[in-house]
């Protein structure tokens, strides 16, 4: 059989139609496949890939690790030095209150310590997440999920979970003294790149702080860059009482973490102890090369430099086939008119060696989140050959 064969032989599918791309190796902003075409990652593998593959940098720091220890005891019982540093290195990122830090294998383990951290501190159960929203697909992260399409066939799931419609301020007060937690992505990345009202943000916080609900920001994908810096929620002027980063945190390796002060999170310590267990959360090497994925974040000023790639994405703009350009940073979703054109669009880019992809809950969409530190003429490039192909 050849490796394709095996890999719908042996490989457990997610869908009939996977991208199948055969990687031979992937490198800067590029993926290599086994033919030795070059594809620039548009999309940084959904997230991940924040400062491109096989950051130098990174790789150091794995190879530095490894030398040293790999697994040595589930999480929470030894001391580690990567989880140290990295927990360090975050701080310097987040206010005073965001200050103790959970480790856990992704984002949407992130999202369940998260849930269980809430009802626990507050002594509550309901749960209110918002329309469209994607934070996982583990039981309780697919329960926070409207779009009964995906879930429906795995219900029940959990009780005492309520959907708003995001930015609708008239239903904010659903929120009440019952209610444990609101979670909210401040940039719905699945929907397709919509952008939190900055008068929703404000009025949810409020609502958020009369009620005594944690409020809990999932910044999954929005966050380390991606929105111009470094965690979304700084553009609206609130801060949550629970942040959830995995996804691009990890520079490649699997990594989650949901961040509180020290606080709230002690209540999951004792009485009983060990509220939420991990094995491999917090695993050394994926910390050492989180550090050091912040570090090249830090070092290289890509924050700094989001702003200018930004505005090359506003080359794309509503015209030809193109209905809206919605961006936050260095991030963009393509509207086009119909699911059939995405197809087709993401089928030519792929010819011309550029790897796109369209949003879970917005197929009538094309995604764009290249690495942060994908070269002006990268990007150049790339806008040129998007915009001959939609226009
Ligand atoms: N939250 C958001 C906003 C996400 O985009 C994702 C993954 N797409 C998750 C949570 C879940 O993360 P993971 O796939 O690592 O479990």
């Amino acid at each position: 059989m050849n490796q394709r064969q095996i890999f719908q032989a042996l490989i457990a599918q997610t869908s009939d139609e996977p991208i199948s791309l055969e990687v031979d190796h992937a490198e800067g902003s590029f993926i290599y496949d086994r033919d030795g075409r070059k594809y620039l990652d548009l999309i940084s593998g959904i997230g991940v890939s924040i400062v491109g593959h096989r950051h130098p940098h990174v790789i150091k720091a794995i190879r530095n690790q490894i030398d040293m220890y790999m697994h040595t005891m589930v999480y929470g019982e030894h001391i580690q030095t990567p989880q140290l540093k990295l927990a360090t290195i975050l701080s310097e990122t987040l206010p005073d209150k965001l200050n103790n830090f959970y480790f856990t294998n992704s984002g949407t383990e992130a999202v369940e310590g998260a849930i269980k951290l809430a009802r626990r501190y507050t002594g509550r159960t309901k749960i209110i997440s918002m329309k469209n929203a994607y934070h996982g697909s583990t039981t309780g992260a697919a329960a926070l999920m409207s779009e009964s399409h995906f879930t429906g066939k795995y219900r029940p799931l959990l009780p005492d979970v309520a959907h708003l419609t995001f930015n609708a301020l008239e239903e904010l007060h659903v929120i009440d003294t019952n209610t444990a937690a609101v979670f909210i992505e401040i940039i719905q990345a699945e929907a397709g790149i919509y952008c939190i009202d900055p008068t929703f943000a404000t009025a949810l916080a409020n609502r958020c702080k009369q009620t005594g609900t944690l409020l809990v920001i999932d910044e999954i994908q929005s966050g380390l860059g991606r929105s111009g810096s470094w965690w979304a929620f700084e553009h609206y002027n609130i801060v949550p009482d629970i942040l959830l980063s995995a996804k691009g945190l990890g520079g490649g390796l699997p990594l989650g973490v949901f961040i509180s002060n020290k606080e709230i999170m002690s209540c999951i310590a004792s009485k009983p102890i060990l509220g939420h267990l991990t094995t491999f959360g917090g695993n050394p090497v994926s910390c050492a090369a989180a550090t050091a994925t912040i570090e090249v974040i830090r070092d290289e000023n890509l924050i700094e430099a989001v702003a200018e790639k930004s505005k090359l994405l506003e080359r794309i703009n509503s015209s030809g086939k193109v209905v809206a350009l919605r961006k936050s940073g260095i991030w963009a979703a393509i509207e086009l008119e119909n699911f059939e054109m995405v197809k087709k669009v993401i089928a030519d880019l792929r010819e011309a060696g550029i790897l796109s992809d369209w949003f879970l809950f917005n197929s009538k969409s094309l995604r764009i989140a290249p690495p942060l530190n994908i070269s002006t003429e990268e990007l150049e490039n790339t806008v040129e050959i998007l915009t001959k192909v939609l226009y």
